[in-house]
């Protein structure tokens, strides 16, 4: 059979670059003329370089020759632009960031090199990582490739709508709320948020420290689990990075999930949740059941305060981590000022958007004296109970399902006026990093507009080998993972 790359998993790329039918270089090129061709259409890169990509792709193929092999050798891939790469701009959505060229690779990246993946481009994102819909970044909004009057989702929405559209094989995102599952759902893809402490943070540029982790994002689990298996480990430069042996998670994926005990939590399947993304997500555990699974009820109910409590808690965070952004030593500096005070504040004033204005200034005020016990320290509470919640529920059932998303893909503008609507998409998504568990979006049917559904699976700490072992037998049944954007195939 011909190879056709842009439908081809990772493991037939590899196979093919492993038996020479194509070069990196060959298979490089395809991709990266896509994504000149294309993005002008989604606007989901922030950088193309073709020198620098094809380079990547020139050293893959002499290790290749040398008789090395590896499952990522010579694959090109997408990174969103959270992640500092050595020599490659790197700005966080941001105009703050817009001439920052990284001088170091973040841990993820360096992993990636090693393993000889090529960078195809660094993807758009919200700025700073802040939003749902990829609207609030300095580079424009990423159109939704199912729709283009759509949103891909966010904060990592150009990987999302890079993958979905096939101009990257897979890519990298990062979730502090939802960013790598809720776009993952509103573009047909597979999303894994890992543990908290799975993938070291070094080099990603930080929003919520406590809540920040990056995860693969790809068409499938399989895809993902390789992903992932390059992206895992400890690193002593990362301090809530977990010690813990990281297992191939490709050896446990056809796992038999008989008797498995689906729990689905009451409190997400009520009020809020759109009819059509109810039926595909009921549609879904149907399947489940059908093979093997059992389902039993299990409540979450602190899950309503889950989106206070993360809107406390990460602007806190947040003001604190981007009080770096002052001028001095890199990135944006406004070009008049008359002394250092006037110099900061004229430097923040035009280099930050309004989305990341806003957080800094709920986070300022929540760790102001006096306000610090009434908001910081009540959320800190919260937080605890809500992962408290997630133990309790764990005692009658191995992994969570329901919603990723209450909707499918919103059109774009619809609630770029409205932050509490905005903040309301990810309400399934965001007790899953309070708790620190990791959680999964796969795709799971399509609305009568034809628009992807995402079905989330949330697991225990570090049993990512599950999810994905969940997700894979649920893709070995369907094929909705498999469908394709018009006009992109
Ligand atoms: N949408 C959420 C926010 O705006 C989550 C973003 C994220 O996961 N980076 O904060």
């Amino acid at each position: 059979m011909s190879l056709q790359p842009t439908q081809a998993s990772l493991g037939e790329l590899a196979q093919a670059l492993a038996n020479k039918t194509i070069s990196s270089v060959e298979l490089t090129s395809l991709f990266l003329e896509r994504c000149e061709r294309l993005n002008p259409q989604l606007n989901a890169f922030i950088t193309l370089d073709r020198e620098k990509t094809l380079a990547q792709a020139r050293s893959a193929d002499a290790r290749l020759a040398a008789g090395e092999s590896g499952p990522l050798l010579g694959i090109p891939l997408a990174y969103k632009d959270i992640f500092c790469m050595r020599g490659w701009l790197t700005t966080c959505g941001s105009k703050m960031l817009a001439n920052f060229v990284a001088p170091y690779d973040a841990t993820v990246i360096e992993k990636f090199n090693t393993a000889g993946s090529v960078c195809l481009g660094k993807t758009n994102m919200d700025e700073f990582a802040m939003g749902s819909s990829n609207e609030t970044s300095y580079y424009g909004a990423v159109k939704n490739p199912w729709d283009t009057t759509a949103v891909p989702g966010g904060s990592s929405g150009g990987s999302a709508a890079a993958v979905a559209a096939r101009l990257a094989p897979a890519a990298t995102g990062t979730d502090t709320g939802g960013s790598i599952r809720q776009p993952a759902a509103l573009t047909n893809l597979t999303g894994l948020k890992p543990s908290y402490g799975r993938v070291s943070r070094y080099g990603m540029i930080a929003f919520a420290s406590s809540l920040d982790q990056g995860g693969p994002m790809a068409r499938t689990a399989e895809d993902a689990a390789l992903l992932l298996n390059v992206m895992a480990g400890f690193d002593a430069r990362d301090s809530t990075s977990v010690e813990a042996p990281v297992p191939d998670y490709t050896q446990t994926l056809n796992g038999d999930i008989k008797g498995l005990r689906i729990g689905l939590p009451k409190e997400y399947f009520s009020e809020g949740l759109t009819k059509d993304v109810a039926q595909a997500v009921e549609a879904a555990i149907g399947e489940y059941k059908k093979l093997g699974a059992q389902v039993v009820e299990v409540s979450l109910p602190n899950s309503q305060l889950a989106i206070p409590c993360y809107y406390v808690l990460a602007p806190a965070e947040a003001s604190s981590n981007l009080s770096r952004f002052d001028g001095v030593r890199y990135g944006y500096r406004a070009p008049e000022y008359t002394d250092l005070l006037d110099m900061y504040c004229k430097t923040r004033a035009q280099g930050f958007g309004p989305e990341v204005k806003r957080r800094i200034m709920i986070g300022t005020y929540a760790l102001s004296a006096g306000y610090y016990d009434a908001y910081y320290l009540k959320a800190l509470k919260l937080r605890r109970l809500i992962a408290q919640d997630f133990q309790a529920a764990f005692e009658k059932c191995d992994v969570i399902m329901g919603p990723t998303s209450p909707s499918t893909a919103f059109k774009i503008g619809a609630k770029s006026d409205d932050p509490v609507a905005m903040y309301l998409s990810d309400i399934y998504t965001i007790s899953v990093n309070l708790a620190g568990l990791p959680g999964m979006s796969i795709p799971a049917g399509f609305d009568p507009a034809g628009l992807p559904v995402g079905l989330q699976l949330i697991g225990k700490y570090f049993d990512e080998p599950r999810l994905l072992n969940v997700a894979h037998r649920y893709q070995q049944v369907t094929d909705w993972h498999h469908r394709t954007p018009k006009g992109f195939e």
